[in-house]
């Protein structure tokens, strides 16, 4: 794509208002634009990465068998009163609305009761089971405080994967197969070396639930980890009944501020009991079936990359969630040569943003490039013509090189 075509420009100042270190970087980059605290629209540059990060995380919901379907946004009280959530007394986050006939609607804030009372009309014998429906839902809100920028939006992007077992036992085997799905997922994106799988409370039918969290100064939460042992513990089970459970001693204890970026939950009968969500086992008889839920928020995972891999001069993406691979600036009167590199590289299906601008400074293009972020770097200049190339970096490094662009396009191959 050619920069001149993209309608969002950089910005050298992020809003006063704007605390979120996220936030400032994608707003100054043209990734998102602030509407209020907690809610951001997506724009084309950002969109490319979200699209990415979703396609990772579908992916390896496909893969332990999960299937995609989209769940409404607008809610009827009914459902909710099922399980006693309705109340703003016990959900204090709700947005709510009514229909021109009065009747009470919520937008969700998340998606068990949907599901249940989606699934309970498929699911009748123990052969329709077990089930694993997923989808990707804006989320909405109302939190109290929203300073973290992407990271806590009254508006969110998610995915949200419940499991429908039979049995505990059925249950369990695929629970343990999604601790691996997340773990890939967070991997994929670059915070594989930054995310821990922690303890945390559970609920009626298990004693732990389990949460992805990355560590980051600008995480809302504490976690406790012993790295000899590689297990990390949240703040709110951090008892000596845990610890002494957990085989783990306080004093190999290190704390650390970190991001939730997802969490697993075994929910049991829960959300089905409520809503007479019962099959029929092999002996006729009519069971309760047993459910957990899988979150990842995305936009949250969008902030987190941004916060934990940037440096002082902008974004740096994994090639995995960058919008584009390459980042070609033109410099000068070169126009034309780039545009020549520029075509090559589209002929090699390279994913290139082309900076065409004309009467930008150099150094007003490699600040731009630097805050866009984009992996490689690749420059058409007087210097690097009079080299016999372009001019290539990467954006983590400091180095760059003069290379021919046959020989770079066999580098992004091998
Ligand atoms: P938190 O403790 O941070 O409020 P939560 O326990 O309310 O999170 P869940 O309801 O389990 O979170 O939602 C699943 C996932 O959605 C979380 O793991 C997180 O990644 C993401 N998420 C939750 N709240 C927000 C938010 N306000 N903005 C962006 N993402 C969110
Ligand atoms: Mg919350």
């Amino acid at each position: 794509m050619r920069q001149t075509q993209l309608f969002t420009k950089t910005k050298k100042e992020s809003p006063a208002d704007e605390v979120a270190k996220n936030a400032q970087l994608l707003i100054r980059g043209g990734y998102i634009h602030k509407e209020m605290a907690g809610v951001y629209t997506i724009l084309p540059l950002g969109y490319r990465v979200m699209e990415k990060i979703v396609s990772i995380i579908k992916e390896e919901m496909n893969a332990i068998g999960g299937i995609q379907m989209k769940t409404s946004a607008i809610q009827t009280k009914d459902v909710w009163e099922k399980t006693n959530r309705w109340s703003d007394d016990v959900v204090d986050v709700w947005f709510k609305t009514q229909l021109k006939n009065g009747t009470e609607v919520g937008l969700s804030f998340t998606n068990e009761e949907a599901y249940s009372n989606i699934v309970k009309n498929f699911v009748s014998s123990y052969k329709d089971l077990p089930l694993y429906p997923y989808d990707f839902k804006t989320i909405f809100r109302n939190e109290t405080r929203s300073k973290s920028g992407m990271m806590r939006g009254r508006e969110f992007y998610w995915k949200a994967l419940y499991s429908f077992s039979a049995d505990k036992e059925q249950h369990d085997e695929f629970y343990e197969k999604s601790k691996q799905a997340y773990r890939n997922v967070y991997d994929r994106v670059g915070l594989g070396d930054y995310t821990y799988m922690t303890f945390a409370s559970g609920g009626t039918f298990s004693k732990y639930s389990h949460e992805f969290q990355t560590v980051s100064e600008a995480g809302e939460d504490l976690i406790y980890i012993d790295e000899a042992k590689g297990i990390a513990i949240n703040e709110e089970v951090m008892t000596d009944e845990v610890l002494t459970d957990l085989g783990i001693e306080r004093a190999n204890l290190v704390e650390k501020k970190a991001i939730e970026v997802g969490n697993i939950f075994s929910l049991g009968f829960k959300f089905s009991e409520p809503f007479g969500l019962t099959y029929k086992n092999s002996e006729g008889a009519d069971v309760p079936v047993y459910m957990g839920s899988y979150g990842i928020g995305v936009t949250r995972l969008m902030g987190t990359i941004v916060e934990v891999l940037s440096d002082e001069k902008g974004i740096v993406w994994p090639e995995s969630v960058a919008p584009f691979k390459v980042h070609l600036l033109a410099l000068g009167e070169n126009i034309e040569q780039a545009q020549n590199v520029y075509n090559e590289l589209l002929k090699h299906n390279i994913e290139v943003l082309f900076d065409d601008r004309t009467g930008v400074s150099a150094g007003e293009k490699f600040a731009d490039s630097d805050l866009l972020g984009i992996p490689h770097r690749i420059v058409v200049s007087e210097r690097s013509l009079a080299q016999g190339g372009v001019e290539y970096k990467r954006r983590n490094s400091s180095e760059s090189t003069i290379l021919s662009i046959e020989s770079l396009i066999q580098q992004f191959a091998a």
